[in-house]
Order: C-alpha cells, then structure tokens, then sequence
C-alpha cells in the first residue's frame, strides 16, 4: 500500500490525483489532504478518503473542518498554515507527495516533500520557477524522486531515455508543445476588452483559475520553459515552443540522430498523475483512449511572441537568471489576481510584469530566504504599479 498526501487536495490537479487513486483501493492510501478555504469539499473528501491528518488554510476553516469530521465519527488530525503543510509534506508514513498548491505558496511545503527525500509528484510549477537550483540540489542532496506532473514535462520525462533524465546523451532539443489557449487567433487589438470568464474558457483542457488565465497570456508556456530547464537541465536555446493547438501530442524531445520521440494522449491531466504515482508501473487512469482517426489533424505553428508578449518576457528571465524568474513569477501572480478581480485588463499584465521585471530586484537566487525576498519584493512592486493603474 502507497500512502499519499496531496496538498492542494480541493484544487483541479488535487480532484483528478483523488479520482485515480479512487480507482485503486488495493494500491493507494491517503495519508493527509490540504485545502485553503473549501471547508466543504475537504471535509467530502476526508470522508471519502479517511487521511489522518488534514490542513486547512486559516484557524476558522480549520475549526469548522474538525468540527464536521468530529460529527461525523472521524479522527482526523485538522491543523492549518504553512507549518503545518510543511509538516504533512514530509511526515513520515508518506511515500508520495502531490504537490498540487497554486502559486508561491506552494513553495515550502514542496520543498519540505524533497527534503524529506519523497516521491515528489511536482505540478505546482511556480515552485521551480521560483527556486530551481534550490529545489532540483535538494532532490539530489535528499534523493527524493521527483517526478513531473505537468503535462509537458511528463511527456518529456516520458520520451527521455531512462537511465538518462537529464537531457545528457545525444538530445538535441525540447519541444515543448502549447494549445496557445483561447485567444490564439482572436484579433490582438481586441484582447484589451475580454473578460475573465472569458480567459478562463480554455478549449482543450479544464484548470484552476490562474492557469488558466496564464494558458490565455501563454505565460504558463514561458513558466514551462523555465520549468524545463530545471527539470531536464536543458538551455534556454535548446528548448522551443511550438503551438499545437490539438493539445494531442504533449511535447517532444528531438535526438541528434533526426529521431523525434513524442508522447500522445487525451488532454485529461490523470494520464500524468497515473503515471507519477505508480511510476515506473502503469496502471488505469480512467482516461478514455486516444481515438487519432478522431482527433483528426494535427498541426503545428511557432508562437507569435507580439500575440503573446508574456512567453517572451519569460524567456529574457530565464536567460538573466538569478532571480528573474521568480521576480516574473510574483508580478505575474499579482497580475492575474488584479485581473481576475477585475481591477485591470488582460493586456495590462504583461505590462505590469515587463515593468516589475525593469526594476531593480531585492533577493537572491542562493537562498530560499533570499528567493522569498526577491518575491516579496516583486510583489511590493507590482502591487505599488497597480494602485497608479486605473481600474
Ligand atoms: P486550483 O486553483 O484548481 O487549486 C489550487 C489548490 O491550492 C486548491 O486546493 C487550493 O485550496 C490550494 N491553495 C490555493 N492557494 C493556497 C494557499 N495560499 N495556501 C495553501 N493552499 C492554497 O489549481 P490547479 O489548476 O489544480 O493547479 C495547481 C497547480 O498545478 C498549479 O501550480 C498549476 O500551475 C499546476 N498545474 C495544473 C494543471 C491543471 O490542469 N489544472 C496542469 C499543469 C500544472
Ligand atoms: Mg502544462
């Protein structure tokens, strides 16, 4: 039996790990699940699932959680904030780790799952980009096993030779493949006006609100590229982004030989998360099979970077390195909650992580404390940048 915490448990990425491991009863335990504010459908799942321990965001939620699970016959042990997901993270009765946290906040508790020498099931991004060197040495240092979860990096992981995870012999490019989201062919003088509903529309895969909006900016693609580069210790200018607007093929990994290996699949994100947690096993992820006859055309462009200044701004921070991506990380996070309240338009958060990027950095990219500076710092900025901003 594998015991499982999944932090972010409420989450899209959270939903989709609980519907696999619900497949396999025999195989997977829940040892502890997180939630911020849903009190709701973490208390659903604490009944469902029985973890033993389960970490709410607040004391309030925390209260109210427990005070369900009481009433309903269970002994749950509820806790809340980040200490305590740092300490869910890297309890030791857990084997694996989904690390399913939106944004910086996922940080500490994926962290403490490598430190403590997990299987790492990485999908919060943000946390590589943030502190790659830190957390790719930590995974080393700890041999934790850290396996990606998004769906580009797996296919990638996937299409690498075994013995061989890191890009070493004979690759000679990523291809990271992007749907280009719901705006890659709206007309750009008219991406001012749209809406968040609308930017949360995407047409091929259903997500959380902030991936979302970062498919629609495609600075979820330019977190990717960053991400990849820590993963696969790959260049800036060896790895390449094309729009695959099918979301079939996942990403691929070019060999110096002309070979191309590419991994194919539904846009259904349990094929990786199956894939992560019974790794190097296959088992039933409950996604249908890939019908190709079905899926019709497949076709492939270069992104337009004037469409989508966001993939650009982040391949400059990648190339400045230290810490630019997680300078570009925070502005951007800052951004898309200012736009998904409404307070600013779509266009307006390139601009604001272009300006934010412009500035001088606080920070370091050698410490953890000097990265949560830097993000600190960067979210003072964008935050000062918006109040001048008309709403
Ligand atoms: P989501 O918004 O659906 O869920 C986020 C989860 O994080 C929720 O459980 C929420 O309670 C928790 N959370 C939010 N803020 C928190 C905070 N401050 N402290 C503690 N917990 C907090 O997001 P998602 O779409 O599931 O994405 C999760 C992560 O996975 C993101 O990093 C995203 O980039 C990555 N990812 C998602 C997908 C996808 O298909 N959804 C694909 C690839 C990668
Ligand atoms: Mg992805």
């Amino acid at each position: 039996m594998h015991r499982v915490t999944i932090l972010g448990a409420t989450g899209s990425i959270g939903e989709s790990t609980l519907d696999v491991v619900r497949r396999h009863p025999g195989r997977y335990s829940v040892h502890a699940l997180s939630a911020h504010r849903q009190v709701d459908k973490l208390a659903a799942q604490c009944l469902e699932f029985r973890p033993e321990r389960a970490v709410m965001g607040s004391a309030e939620a925390a209260r109210e959680l427990e005070g369900r699970l009481r009433a309903a016959g269970l002994k749950t042990v509820v806790e809340w904030g980040e200490s305590a997901l740092e300490s869910i993270a890297a309890d030791g009765p857990t084997d694996a780790v989904m690390a399913a946290i939106v944004g910086a906040a996922g940080l500490r508790p994926s962290l403490a799952a490598a430190r403590a020498g997990k299987r790492v099931l990485l999908a919060n991004k943000e946390a590589l980009v943030m502190s790659g060197a830190i957390f790719m040495d930590a995974v080393r240092e700890h041999r934790a096993t850290l396996l990606p979860i998004d769906s580009e990096h797996n296919a990638i992981f996937q299409c690498l030779p075994a013995d061989d995870p890191r890009c070493q012999g004979g690759v000679s490019r990523v291809l990271l493949t992007a749907s280009g989201g719901p705006f890659r062919t709206r007309d750009p003088h008219t991406l001012h006006d749209v809406t968040p509903d609308q930017a949360c529309a995407h047409p091929n895969w259903s997500m959380g609100r902030k991936i979302s909006v970062d498919s629609a900016t495609m600075m979820n693609k330019g977190l990717e590229v960053i991400e990849a580069h820590w993963l696969f210790g790959a260049p800036a200018d060896r790895i390449e982004v094309l729009i695959h607007p099918q979301s079939i093929v996942h990403s691929m990994v070019a060999y110096t030989d002309g070979s191309v290996l590419a991994q194919l699949g539904n846009p259904d994100m349990r094929t990786p998360i199956a894939y992560g947690l019974a790794y190097p096993e296959r088992i039933d992820s409950g996604v249908a099979p890939l019908d190709l006859v079905k899926a019709g055309s497949l076709v492939f462009e270069h992104p337009d970077f004037e469409r989508f200044p966001c993939l650009a701004l982040a391949f400059d921070a990648l190339r400045a390195e230290g810490v630019a991506p997680a300078v570009l990380n925070a502005a951007n996070e800052v951004a898309v909650e200012a736009f998904l309240q409404g307070a600013i338009r779509f266009t307006d958060i390139a601009h604001v992580v272009a300006r934010v990027l412009e500035l001088p950095a606080e920070g370091d990219a050698a410490s953890l404390e000097g990265v949560l500076a830097a993000d600190a710092g960067a979210r003072r900025q964008a935050h000062k940048l918006l109040g001048a901003q008309p709403a």
